[in-house]
């Protein structure tokens, strides 16, 4: 058994939803993961942001227009009036329930409800389609079987045992159609697996049925070595090991979630990153396999903090570092990036919501130095120590630009460069011209 998960723009208009239906009905009995059609989610929220402003007008107008392309994609997909009716019903469903919301209390629950709406139409739209089509096709409700615990981690043996009864109580089906994204929380209440989760969900999936295999199907041939809204002449790259495409997963290469690679390497499960525009392509097998000591990809992750701090007393004191990191721990602040010296340490974070009482905090152990709108650049390959010359590619290649921090050596898999963010385009071309483009 294969999973499949198919992205926003994958099933962006009704022609979409026709060739992924092509795509999937290849005779084999796999699970189906769809996000919601593109732009949805991001409608949702924007809804959801009305909500919260008590702006239930503002709320209405765009739950309408997000109706109305509901029904035009309607008239497209189905042929008969039978399923146009059948769908109609369907959307008219899930539209009616988020106006129910226009007219009460708006908190993060109800977030929560109306974001699970995208996926819910999506998914029950291609069954919809399908069935009318002929395939025997069925939905497996993502809210019956994914959960997260208590510390909002997926909870992986919940989902197997439920995922695995919901598929034995159909197995005359010749295809399992699910949501990607939601989920439900330790309390029982609807929940997501954050934005881009759909990837997250297929290899959870994946995982708890232990796949052959999981694809995701995107709107790109694989992963590039760069990051194609950036950079010019990017190519995709053919073969990754696990700890590759997370490195470039978590520093924001985007066609993958930062947390998707994790179930699929634990149970040794190829992941096959594909294109649904272009399916004869080859796109990128990540595995545990590798190309050995090439460089293979850049990526960036944006808004980064650094804070430096500088004490004369770090010099051959023990116990630094624990204060320091102690401090971020206190505030639930995770580190990306660490440099340290002789009198003081450099490090990273993304999430700025107690930078000031980390600042604070830290002004107790020496000068505290902030730096915001930074940019990691993260150079990734098969980067064992023993492979000689690949740094001295690197810091060529960043000869013209301003680095403030240089990171190697915690994975054999990645370099990280810290720049400004004004710097990122030239950072990142600079390196795909030196690294690949010569
Ligand atoms: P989906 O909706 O299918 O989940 P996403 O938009 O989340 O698709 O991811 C695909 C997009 O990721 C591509 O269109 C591309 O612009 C972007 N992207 C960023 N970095 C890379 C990269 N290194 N390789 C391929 N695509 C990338
Ligand atoms: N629909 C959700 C989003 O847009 C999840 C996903 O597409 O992966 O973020
Ligand atoms: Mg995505």
């Amino acid at each position: 058994m294969k999973v499949l998960k198919f992205g926003g723009t994958s099933v962006g208009s009704a022609q979409r939803m026709k060739d992924v239906a092509k795509l999937i009905c290849s005779g084999d009995r796999n699970i189906v993961v769809l996000s919601a059609m593109s732009g949805t989610t991001n409608s949702l929220v924007e809804i959801s942001d009305y909500l919260y402003k008590k702006n239930p007008d503002g709320a209405n107008e765009i739950i309408n227009k997000l109706a109305q392309k509901y029904y035009g994609h309607i008239e497209e997909l189905y042929s008969t009036d039978e399923y146009k009716q059948k769908a109609k019903e369907l959307v008219k469903s899930h539209f009616d329930y988020i106006r129910t919301f226009t007219k009460d209390l708006f908190t993060l629950f109800e977030e929560k409800v109306v974001l699970a709406q995208g996926e819910l139409i999506s998914t029950g739209m291609m069954n919809l389609y399908l069935n009318e089509t002929g395939v025997n096709s069925v939905l497996l409700l993502a809210l019956e079987y994914m959960r997260t615990d208590k510390n909002a981690e997926p909870d992986p043996v919940y989902i197997k045992e439920r995922l695995t009864k919901l598929l034995d109580e159909h197995t005359d089906a010749s295809l399992y159609i699910t949501q990607g994204y939601i989920c439900r929380n330790a309390y029982g209440e609807i929940d997501n697996l954050q934005r881009g989760g759909s990837d997250y969900s297929a290899s959870l999936i994946g995982a708890a049925v232990n796949a052959e295999e999981i694809q995701i199907w995107t709107d790109i041939d694989g992963m590039h070595n760069n990051d194609p809204r950036v950079v010019d002449k990017t190519s995709p790259v053919r073969n990754l090991h696990f700890e590759e495409a997370a490195e470039l997963a978590y520093f924001g290469a985007k066609i993958l979630h930062p947390t998707c690679i994790l179930p699929a390497k634990l149970n040794n499960i190829p992941v096959r990153l594909l294109n649904t525009m272009q399916p004869e392509a080859p796109g990128t097998l990540i595995s545990n396999n590798t190309e050995k000591g090439k460089i293979k990809a850049v990526a960036a992750k944006d808004n980064i903090i650094s804070i430096k701090i500088k004490s004369g007393r770090m010099l051959l004191a023990t116990g630094f570092l624990r204060k320091v990191f102690e401090i971020f721990e206190n505030y639930q602040t995770p580190i990306d990036m660490v440099t340290t010296s002789e009198v003081g340490v450099s490090v990273t974070i993304d999430n700025r919501k107690h930078l000031e009482e980390i600042v604070d905090d830290l002004k107790k152990y020496g000068t505290v130095t902030v730096d915001e709108d930074m940019v990691i650049v993260c150079v990734v390959g098969d980067l064992e120590w023993d492979n000689v010359g690949f740094e001295a590619r690197i810091v060529q290649a960043m000869k013209d630009v301003p680095v403030r921090m240089i990171s190697y050596g915690g994975s054999n898999y990645n370099v990280s460069l810290l720049v400004k963010a004004s710097d990122k385009k030239k950072a990142l071309q600079a390196l795909s011209d030196h690294l690949f483009n010569n």
